[in-house]
């Protein structure tokens, strides 16, 4: 009898360990990790958005926040593709590169990693989705030029949703292949109008909105990233056994490159009405890390005053290419005390894998 007391209070000790451990590990082990990348997007970005937005952002609710140092292998200023590579690979690489480091050589990738070990994968973008940023997460090419290679590359991986431009490299390329056939035959609905996606509730969705690029928020692609997140959120949340997907508000660069400041307001803001809304759902889930963060600075932008879309002398731009300024990095979920502090930005691809217990 006495024996039997001793036996059920030692279960009972391992059940009660072994949930605590459970609960330790819910609190700091995320299931999810959305990663969201503002292309060209500086403080001063953020600054100007926010104040033409009545001094308030969605950015203000995410309260871990650090700095990354964005240099690339072979250069001071990096851009994109190195920029990405570093967040997909953690591998400081050269101006162009995609997927590979300094000697060319394919190096995994965290979506990679991530669908090697059952997670589900995604990738949405306001640029083709063969473009430097979201390419660099799942191609491997030496030049970011090489758009058709990339397009290629989407049918290596098993990807489960990927929602952006650059149909024309998909279907209309130089060796004749329409690459929309064989994501067909792997399981894929194809869609090539935002109307479309949105009955689409389960499976693998390839969707490819633009021949190239998209417009920009005001020139005709309007409300499409925050719905583009929040489908590919709900199909890639079916998984079980957790999610990795990538966001990149890709023009907020290009606004910078052309010197526009409404541009880049206005695509800031999209970006920012993105953030809210998948913080809405990473709140509801209570298992996803959100990071959000950019690969560089552009245009050398700087705030003087702030009636900052009506008067030209408020805004100053000292450059219409990329700086070389730290860039902040926003955490919120398990695990984001990890994206404190001041860190080179391919560390962002470390504590990413830490995070979702993936080993390189
Ligand atoms: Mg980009
Ligand atoms: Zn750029």
């Amino acid at each position: 009898m006495k024996n039997i007391f001793i036996l059920v209070g030692l279960l009972f000790m391992i059940a009660c360990a072994s949930n605590e451990k459970k609960q330790e590990t819910l609190a700091n082990k995320p299931k999810n990790i959305i990663f969201m990348i503002g292309d060209g997007m500086g403080v001063a970005q953020i600054q100007a958005a926010m104040t033409v937005n009545n001094n308030q952002l969605n950015f203000e609710r995410v309260t871990n926040v650090g700095f990354s140092k964005t240099s690339s292998s072979d250069n001071y200023i990096t851009d994109s593709a190195a920029g990405a590579t570093a967040f997909s690979a953690g591998k400081k690489t050269y101006n162009g590169a995609i997927g590979v480091d300094a000697d060319t050589v394919a190096q995994k990738t965290i979506l990679e990693y991530a669908e090697e070990a059952g997670l589900a994968t995604g990738l949405v973008a306001t640029s083709s989705i063969t473009h430097a940023t979201p390419a660099s997460f799942i191609a491997h090419q030496p030049s970011r030029e090489m758009a058709e290679e990339i397009a290629l590359d989407f049918l290596k991986t098993d990807i489960d949703v990927f929602i952006g431009g650059g149909k024309d490299y998909f279907t209309k390329r130089n060796d004749s292949l329409d690459l929309t056939t064989d994501l067909e035959k792997n399981g894929y609905k194809v869609v090539f109008e935002q109307a479309e996606f949105a009955n689409i509730t389960s499976g693998k969705l390839a969707a490819l909105l633009a021949p190239d690029g998209m417009p920009a928020f005001s020139k005709g692609r309007g409300d499409m990233l925050a719905p583009a997140a929040m489908k590919a959120i709900e199909l890639l949340n079916k998984n079980d056994q957790g999610f990795f997907l990538m966001i990149e508000g890709s023009q907020i660069d290009w606004g910078g490159h052309e010197n526009d400041i409404e541009y880049v307001v206005s695509e800031l803001l999209d970006f920012d009405n993105t953030i809210g809304q998948v913080l809405d759902f990473a709140a509801k889930d209570g298992e996803t890390l959100v990071i959000i963060t950019a690969d560089h600075e552009t245009g050398g932008l700087t705030l003087v005053g702030d009636n900052i879309m009506n008067d030209t002398t408020a805004v100053h731009f000292s450059t219409t290419h990329h700086t070389a300024v730290m860039v902040p990095v926003y955490a919120s979920g398990p695990g984001a005390d990890a994206f404190s502090g001041t860190y080179e930005n391919n560390t962002i691809f470390t504590k990413m894998m830490k995070a979702l217990n993936l080993t390189p």
